[in-house]
């Protein structure tokens, strides 16, 4: 989505659910994170790449997460109604990181890979890990190390 479209779009969302218009920015270098919010100084910055990238109804999801922020700073419950009360789709509620079209977005500028022992899922992402990761899909919030994650590329 090109910045005329995406600046008018934001200006739509945030005079419908009565928020004050942000300005955006377009970040050039920034790729992991895909928007950002300065609530105070009404400042949204948006990851260029990712925007070139997503299809439009992420864009949109992404924009109004980001609005949503200019009233709750965090990902609360105050955040999750005003992100319901727009119409987010459930992945971009909590962090876009959940959604299909982030992990395939990821897996496009990936320069690392790794894969599940168990069940052969590969994550990809941009640096190794600092830390040992074990597969999210076979043990969802802890860390096991039967499911320890192999570095493949
Ligand atoms: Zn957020
Ligand atoms: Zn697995």
């Amino acid at each position: 989505m090109d910045f005329v479209k995406i600046q008018e779009l934001v200006k739509q969302i945030a005079e419908k659910y009565a928020y004050p218009v942000p300005t955006i920015k377009m970040n050039t270098r920034m790729v992991i994170t895909t928007g950002k919010c300065w609530p105070q100084r009404h400042i949204i910055e948006l990851s260029k790449k990712y925007c070139d990238f997503a299809a439009d109804k992420d864009i949109e999801d992404l924009i109004k997460h980001e609005i949503a922020h200019m009233k709750h700073p965090n990902h609360g419950w105050g955040f999750k109604v005003a992100c319901m009360e727009m119409g987010v789709s459930h992945g971009f509620r909590d962090s876009h990181s959940e959604t299909d079209g982030y992990s395939e977005y990821i897996g496009k500028h990936a320069k690392v890979k790794y894969e599940c022992p168990n069940c052969g899922k590969i994550s990809s992402t941009l640096r190794p890990y600092k830390k040992i990761h074990s597969c999210g899909k076979c043990c969802p919030g802890v860390f096991n190390s039967i499911y320890e994650l192999k570095r493949v590329k």
